[in-house]
């Protein structure tokens, strides 16, 4: 597909995502097994809280706590002192084992990534891909001792091994259509293995195609290498296919049925695009 049409790649993903599954059918065999292999019971969620009211996060937090979750991300970047209160009263609502990631998705400058790490630094917080360019993450980096996640920054597995072997991410968001489908994702998440670096396999969004695909990707790395996952077709009101993750605890399994596992409601997604 690179031969013929350079980039791309969310319109790669799925093409590819659907090749791994005609291997998965054709071999009668789950794409996790394809992929290395099924690592433990479950794949352990985070759960997204988005930028709501000190309430409405207290609550989302209470209630999804309760459902078993051991990991979130907060979503912060409008308002840097806002956001350290939140992340100070989120944290103290959190069990001592349970992870915090906060995400300002780039937003921003070096100068206000650095006075929120200076004014959390005492709390165990993950920070993940605070300003947009790679070099200003490593800014940053230099200046705090918080756990680094890199996200938008890993475009592919070169991005990848100057972020990890650059010494500014002890973790990495792998998301298909981004790095290009599960091919390239599984590539950049055995380079993730063999470098120490723990991978959060993911998608930019997605229903229950994508997702089957996170939890095999996902289920198939060594839960030591595990950043939790998402179950994004659980954040959806509509449903495109029959099978897809199911969240017990907290925790997603890829499905056991040969490929993906899934079975894709054609009503819902009408007339095909693309056929081959
Ligand atoms: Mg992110």
């Amino acid at each position: 597909m690179d031969y013929h049409l350079k980039e791309h790649y969310d319109v790669k993903s799925p093409i590819d995502m659907a090749c791994w599954d005609i291997l998965g059918k054709h071999s009668k065999l789950p794409l996790c097994t394809l992929l290395g292999g099924r690592y433990g019971e479950s794949v352990k969620l985070h759960y997204h809280v988005g930028q709501n009211t000190p309430e409405k996060t207290r609550e989302i937090v209470t209630r999804f706590k309760n459902e078993g979750f051991e990991c979130f991300q907060l979503k912060v970047g409008s308002n840097p002192t806002q956001d350290i209160q939140r992340v100070r009263e989120i944290r103290k609502m959190l069990d001592p084992s349970n992870i915090l990631m906060v995400d300002p998705n780039t937003a921003w400058l070096p100068h206000q990534a650095i006075r929120f790490a200076n004014a959390v630094q005492d709390l165990d917080v993950y920070l993940e891909q605070p300003c947009a360019s790679y070099e200003e993450n490593l800014h940053v980096r230099r200046y705090t001792n918080l756990p680094f996640i890199l996200d938008e920054s890993t475009v592919d597995v070169v991005r990848l091994m100057q972020g990890g072997l650059g010494q500014v991410a002890q973790g990495v968001v792998l998301k298909m259509g981004r790095l290009g489908g599960v091919t390239k994702t599984k590539q950049a998440r055995d380079l993730c293995v063999n470098l120490g670096i723990a991978a959060r396999i993911e998608d930019p969004w997605g229903g229950e195609i994508a997702s089957a695909a996170i939890a095999h990707l996902a289920h198939s790395t060594p839960e030591k290498y595990r950043i939790p996952s998402i179950d994004l077709n659980n954040y959806n009101s509509v449903k495109i296919a029959e099978g897809g993750p199911v969240r017990v605890n907290g925790t997603i399994a890829a499905n056991k049925g040969p490929g993906l596992g899934i079975t894709p409601c054609m009503d819902v997604l009408g007339d095909p695009v693309l056929t081959m």
